[in-house]
């Protein structure tokens, strides 16, 4: 099993049928086909090994994907880099593993030359991408893999601290992207619309891997930009699109949304942080179509838990139930370790086939995996609880729960709040500390207009939460920063106050 394979698949089953396009141009399956066989073949020459990383720092472009398939074939692992990672990041992550191909463009030229072989996508460093696919075979006999062998290494967020890199194999893709599939009842018809960073799960594993072995088309779209993003489900008629909440608010906020024709889409996936569900009636009036949300890692692969795709099943609030066909959750106590009772709250854990085996060897994050009955179990540092009907609901991760004086406060629990009062366009809530006062409830808010007052947030506050959740700072400000992959910054929120 190599699941590079899929694209052979697709090429037999449908050669000219479209697969994925960008701004520069559209493959069919064919093409895509020969161009990924050119790439192995270009590795193979330049020395890649099965087994060895071969690094990609790009922004979604058609390259990216027929690197990434290309090194997959070859037996090699892809490895996305982040974007907006820093130079050093970078080099520190190309040293330690020794890296000798690096695909990337002019952006990041300094970089690309302190590898063996830097591969440059309209650049002048190392070998052009186009000519280096020109000059190879377009045939080749793709390495068998197993299904625990490693297919790819992605970075989390760097969220609550470093980027962890995760290793996922060959089978851990498969389930997650059959898995997808299946949920989201996709058939070779679906026109995906990939937004969020192919460097990250949200992007490379929501919609393009699932998307490939649905034998679909897939649009990339280089970077966020609201505009962009309508103009093209309305030329392309995109029928999903996954998008993260920070990319909701940003439509919903977009004055010339009701321009696009948008009557193509049939679902909007949503996920990677909360979504405020009090906008989630908004979302679904602009889109015209369910807006589902579902919870992942990327040590998930990511598939964890969705709202089911058809029906009046889906449940605004909740993740929607844990994926059981390739993922299998525990729920315990935090100080105790031992398992909750139904509804109550408490850690999640998972183990199953979209689970990852572990963190890249540097890195020494074993932590997180720990032992429970005998078998082994990732810990999320998500807390959550199970309804009724088996629906899940995230309420916190558990290093941004802080406490004050003796009460634990969930900084999402007032966040929801928050989004319930007029004018509040998006809104944080965090620990600041204060020499006198200890950690002070902090309500960091974005709002339409400046009729909204600090008076006015803390008497909802007052009456819609108890006492020591009531923020006693509100600060208002332009823009609430967000992470290369859309999640609110809390680190660099606390170091602004
Ligand atoms: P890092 O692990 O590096 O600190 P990160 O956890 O943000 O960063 P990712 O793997 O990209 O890295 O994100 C997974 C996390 O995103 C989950 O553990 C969870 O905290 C959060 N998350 C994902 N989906 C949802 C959701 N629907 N609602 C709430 N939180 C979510
Ligand atoms: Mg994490």
């Amino acid at each position: 099993m190599n699941f590079a394979n899929h694209v052979d698949f697709a090429a037999r089953n449908g050669p000219t049928r479209p697969a994925v396009g960008d701004a520069n141009g559209l493959r069919t399956y064919e093409e895509l086909a020969r161009e990924t066989d050119r790439m192995a073949n270009a590795l193979e020459r330049l020395g890649v090994e099965p087994g060895e990383w071969v690094a990609i720092c790009l922004q979604n472009r058609l390259e990216l994907l027929s690197t990434y398939l290309g090194a997959m074939k070859r037996g090699a692992i892809p490895v996305p880099i982040n974007t907006q990672f820093s130079d050093q990041q970078i080099e520190y992550i190309l040293e330690t593993s020794d890296v000798s191909v690096l695909v990337t463009d002019e952006q990041w030229a300094a970089v690309a030359t302190t590898v063996d072989s830097p591969v440059t996508v309209d650049g002048s460093v190392g070998d052009r991408f186009d000519r280096l696919l020109e000059e190879s075979e377009d045939e080749y006999e793709l390495r068998p893999r197993r299904s625990d062998e490693i297919a790819e290494v992605l970075f989390t967020s760097g969220t609550t601290g470093r980027p962890k890199g995760v290793q996922h194999t060959h089978g851990n893709l498969e389930a997650n992207a059959q898995g997808i599939r299946k949920h989201m009842e996709w058939t070779r018809h679906e026109v995906g619309l990939t937004v969020c960073q192919c460097f990250h799960v949200t992007g490379l594993n929501v919609t393009t891997t699932p998307l490939l072995v649905a034998e679909a088309e897939n649009r990339l779209l280089p970077e966020w930009d609201p505009e962009a993003a309508l103009a093209a489900i309305e030329t392309h008629r995109v029928t999903y699109s996954f998008l993260t909440p920070g990319m909701i608010i940003d439509l919903l906020g977009f004055e010339r949304a009701d321009r696009y024709d948008l009557s193509a889409l049939e679902r909007v996936g949503v996920g990677g942080s909360p979504m405020p569900s009090e906008r989630l009636d908004d979302a679904e009036r602009l889109l015209g179509c369910p807006v589902l949300e579902g919870y992942g890692m990327t040590e998930t692969t990511p598939l964890a838990a969705f709202n089911p795709a058809t029906g009046e099943r889906r449940k605004p609030g909740s993740v929607g139930p844990p994926a059981r066909e390739v993922i299998e959750l525990r729920i315990e106590d935090l100080e105790t370790g031992t398992p909750v009772s139904p509804g109550e709250r408490g850690e999640l854990l998972w183990r199953g086939d979209t689970v990852a085996p572990g963190y890249v060897q540097f890195q020494r994050a074993r932590q997180r995996y720990v032992e429970r009955d005998g078998t082994t179990w990732l810990r999320s540092g998500d807390i959550g609880w199970l309804d009724e009907d088996g629906y899940l609901h995230i309420v916190d991760r558990r290093e941004d729960m802080f406490t004050t004086g003796c009460a634990n406060v969930f900084p999402r629990e007032i966040e929801k709040t928050l989004y319930q009062i007029d004018r509040v366009v998006e809104a944080a809530v965090i620990d600041v500390t204060d020499d006198l006062s200890g950690a002070l409830v902090t309500a960091v808010i974005e709002r339409d207009g400046t009729d909204l007052t600090a008076e006015r947030v803390k008497a909802e506050c007052r009456a819609n939460l108890d006492d020591h959740e009531v923020p006693q700072r509100i600060e208002f400000v332009d823009d609430i920063p967000r992470t290369a992959t859309g999640k609110i910054d809390r680190v660099q929120l606390r170091g602004s106050f």
